[in-house]
């Protein structure tokens, strides 16, 4: 049997908690992982320096395959988020956030079955931000002949060719890898012509490529309230950066919340996976929060190493404890006070019996 080598960053606030509990997990699942831990995030800036030491970069090239808890950004001041810098450093391009119904998650919705598919890199997370009032921004104001405010901070957003051409191609791949029939694309391409109308004309004509694929247009406000009233209208929905963010937790809410949406970021030859859900830090240390996001990354992540029965039977035992709803955190019971809610070790170890069957 082969052993995965994977990098894992457990990540910081509730992270470490979740981690702990999905390693057990993956374990029981009988495929050899042979994990080389990291830390990066808020906890290690004091030890290290930084937010993002090098020797996480450098096991994630190493390895290929990265499995990391949620990493704290803090808003307004401080370091930029490591989770924007992961994507970047190793041009992970393609975010998947595949978001599906789960028997037993309250919702106001059923057989939701929909994938995100977002551009990474681009867009205004591309870090290119002047604060007011400096040289850059007061620069850049005098450009715009009088449509900006003297007194504006300013950021930038780059939408390229090259960019929306190999996140277009990713969503088709994706499609017809996995039989799914149509894919939306998404932006607000009426307002800004130049950059959401490249992404818009690109995507249409990488879905000329893939005939057998259908492929559609929407606007991103449109596209919002479409998803909240027809959601069994659309399939694979792929956007820039930004809208593909905020989406990504409308698509969230639709299937029961953050704690049950995984995620995973694509480069050309390395994989991090990853959960939509940050690290709810008021949570921290209380085992409280749901493994399942990032367990059903982890489900992403067996797939992606070729694990696919294992995948497939760690998949329906996190679905089997979710449709019972005994052994589930305080997010899926009918309350969220209910005293009977499992911690996200006790979870865990739940999904571990019904692996053992
Ligand atoms: P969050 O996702 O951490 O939490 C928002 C709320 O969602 C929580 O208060 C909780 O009620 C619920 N929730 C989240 N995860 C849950 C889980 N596993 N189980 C049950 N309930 C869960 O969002 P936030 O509070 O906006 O962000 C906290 C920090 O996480 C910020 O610093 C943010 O930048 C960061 N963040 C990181 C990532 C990432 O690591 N990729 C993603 C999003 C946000």
């Amino acid at each position: 049997m082969t052993t995965h080598n994977v990098t894992l960053i457990p990540g910081d606030g509730t992270g470490p908690e979740i981690s702990a509990a999905v390693q057990k997990v993956l374990e029981a699942t009988g495929v050899k992982i042979a994990w080389e831990v990291v830390e990066a995030g808020a906890d290690v800036v004091e030890k290290y320096g930084t937010p993002l030491p090098d020797n996480v970069l450098a096991s994630i090239r190493k390895n290929k395959v990265a499995l990391k808890g949620p990493l704290t950004t803090p808003i307004g001041t401080g370091f930029r988020s490591v989770n924007v810098a992961l994507r970047k450093e190793l041009d992970l391009y393609a975010c998947l956030r595949p978001c599906k119904s789960y028997k037993g998650v309250r919702s106001r919705y059923q057989n939701i079955d929909l994938v995100v598919v977002r551009e990474n890199t681009e867009d205004l997370y591309a870090g290119v931000e002047y604060a007011a009032g400096s040289k850059e921004a007061t620069e850049i104001i005098g450009w715009a002949k009088g449509k900006i405010f003297p007194d504006a901070a300013i950021s930038i957003k780059p939408i390229s060719r090259t960019g929306a051409e190999r996140i277009a191609r990713f969503a088709f791949d994706y499609a017809v890898a996995h039989k799914r029939r149509k894919v939306t694309a998404v932006t607000k391409a009426n307002i800004m012509k130049y950059t959401d109308g490249l992404f818009f004309e690109v995507s249409r004509e990488v879905a000329k490529q893939y005939p057998g694929i259908e492929y559609e247009e929407r606007l991103i406000d449109n596209m919002c309230m479409q998803l909240v009233q027809k959601p069994e209208l659309y399939d694979v929905i792929l956007l820039p950066n930004l809208y593909g963010d905020i989406l990504s937790d409308l698509c969230a809410g639709l299937i029961g919340g953050l704690g049950i949406a995984p995620g995973a970021n694509h480069g050309k030859d390395i994989a991090l996976f990853e959960a939509v859900h940050g690290s709810a830090p008021k949570y921290k240390g209380m085992n409280k929060v749901n493994p399942t996001a990032v367990l059903l990354s982890g489900v992403l992540m067996l797939e992606h190493l070729g694990e696919k029965a294992a995948a497939q039977k760690l998949e329906a035992a996190i679905a089997v404890v979710i449709a019972e709803g005994r052994d589930v955190t305080y997010d899926l019971k009918p309350r969220p006070d209910d005293p009977t809610a499992a911690g996200t070790r006790e979870m865990g170890e739940a999904i571990i019996r019904k692996l053992r069957g």
